[in-house]
């Protein structure tokens, strides 16, 4: 071990380290004994991942395989490979990850990486690379998505990103830093988190009972720039905290999370909407997007950064125009109150309501594990290779839930619970 290396892991307080790796076992996954537990991380993230491996063992887990991720092995690609290697995608390891999520094999996935990494890359071959990989990685995303076993994802504080969010700091100030943003929001900071995380579980769920008990039909933004109606799904459940997995285990998918979300109409969502806070997006900043919605569909984008990245976004596929989530997030979450941008969808989705272009929930359905595709179509799901957050809520964001007659009913009003 370097000094260098010595001086940044001593910025990362051990004891709480070792509480996020046993939250994201015991809260995050409820890994059962006899359950395998496939891991990636980045390898910058390795003391966290032997912690991680000590908690699923204790546990119980059968098997704990870990896939490693490095910064300098990404960026050796572009500095070297040839024309052809942009087009190529490890399709046999994402076959392999959809087989073991088949056979109840748990998923855990440790981000941590410079948000910024690819940003002075070819943007062509970027976009090439991504694309190959989101087409291969489908078969293992969708039982994801689709909830078919526990999983979990949690952040660790690595230098690289860290010094994207404090680039004025030193590295170990900066890694210390986001260190204590992370453990904060995952709420290990103090002792007792598997309580703590219970507590803030059966708060989520009284927001969701409350609107799954209203049945809205659309929810009606109004706020700076914005008159946005979205119209709900037909049959559309409200999710958020702990949700229980198809082979039965009930998991926290993200750590943190502060959102209570669900499937919004993909053909009837109108009117317009500006985002409140900028989108990181695959090493590129895209601010001020100001888009115009007509029967679900994006028919106008703007942004004052990062335009040209978005429209690139917004062509990937039929459904890349088309909303496949709506998320409510109160302002005075403490990921908003940090007022800290992670640069990462992790952390800044809970910090402001917001809405995912692309990919729906199948979760997010009355009975929705047990609808084909066909029928979460029917009813208004959207389908893209895509699910991008972005935040439009703020502290003047007030929305009210609209029933099939009309009534109204004030959900949100200057950014928070009404
Ligand atoms: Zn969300
Ligand atoms: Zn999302």
């Amino acid at each position: 071990m370097t000094v260098h290396e010595r001086n940044l892991s001593a910025s990362i307080d051990p004891v709480k380290l070792d509480r996020l790796a046993e939250v994201a076992i015991r809260v995050g996954l409820n890994l059962q004994p006899g359950q395998d537990l496939l891991l990636t991380a980045p390898a910058a993230a390795l003391s966290l991942v032997r912690r991680i491996a000590e908690h699923a063992y204790r546990a119980g887990a059968g098997l704990v395989t870990p896939i490693l991720s490095d910064e300098a092995v990404t960026l050796s690609r572009y500095k070297f490979g040839r024309d052809h290697s942009f087009d190529r995608a490890a399709g046999w390891l994402y076959e392999g990850m959809s087989k073991a999520f088949a056979a109840n094999t748990a998923r855990l996935a440790v981000v941590g990486d410079n948000p910024m990494l690819l940003s002075a890359e070819d943007p062509a071959k970027v976009a090439r690379a991504s694309k190959a990989n989101s087409i291969a990685y489908q078969p293992a995303l969708e039982k994801i998505v689709n909830f078919e076993t526990n999983w979990n994802i949690i952040a660790y504080p690595s230098a690289s990103w860290a010094k994207q969010v404090f680039p004025a700091d030193e590295e170990h100030v900066a890694v210390a830093k986001l260190a204590d943003a992370i453990f904060a929001a995952s709420r290990v900071d103090r002792d007792g988190a598997v309580a703590a995380w219970q507590k803030h579980n059966a708060m989520l769920r009284s927001r969701t009972e409350w609107l799954n008990g209203q049945r809205f039909s659309a929810l009606h933004y109004s706020g700076p720039r914005t008159d946005l109606t979205i119209g709900l799904a037909d049959g559309h459940e409200w999710e958020g905290g702990a949700s229980e997995a198809k082979n039965g285990i009930i998991c926290n998918a993200n750590i943190p999370t502060e959102e209570v979300f669900t499937t919004p109409h993909a053909r009837r969502v109108s009117g317009h909407v500006i985002s409140s806070k900028p989108l990181s997006y695959q090493g590129s900043l895209i601010d001020e997007i100001a888009v115009r919605f007509e029967e679900g569909r994006i028919v106008e984008a703007k942004a004052a950064r990062g335009e040209e990245v978005l429209r690139k976004v917004l062509d990937t596929d039929g459904g890349a125009r088309r909303l496949g989530e709506v998320a409510l997030v109160p302002h005075s979450s403490p990921i908003s109150k940090s007022g800290l941008l992670f640069f990462n969808t992790l952390f800044d989705e809970n910090a402001a309501c917001h809405i995912a272009l692309g990919q729906c929930y199948s979760k997010c359905f009355v009975n929705g594990g047990k609808l084909t595709a066909e029928q979460i179509a029917a009813q208004g799901g959207n389908k893209s290779l895509i699910h991008i957050d972005w935040m439009i809520g703020s502290d003047q964001t007030d929305i009210d839930g609209v029933h099939a007659d009309g009534r109204r009913v004030p959900v949100f009003r200057k950014g928070e619970w009404a």
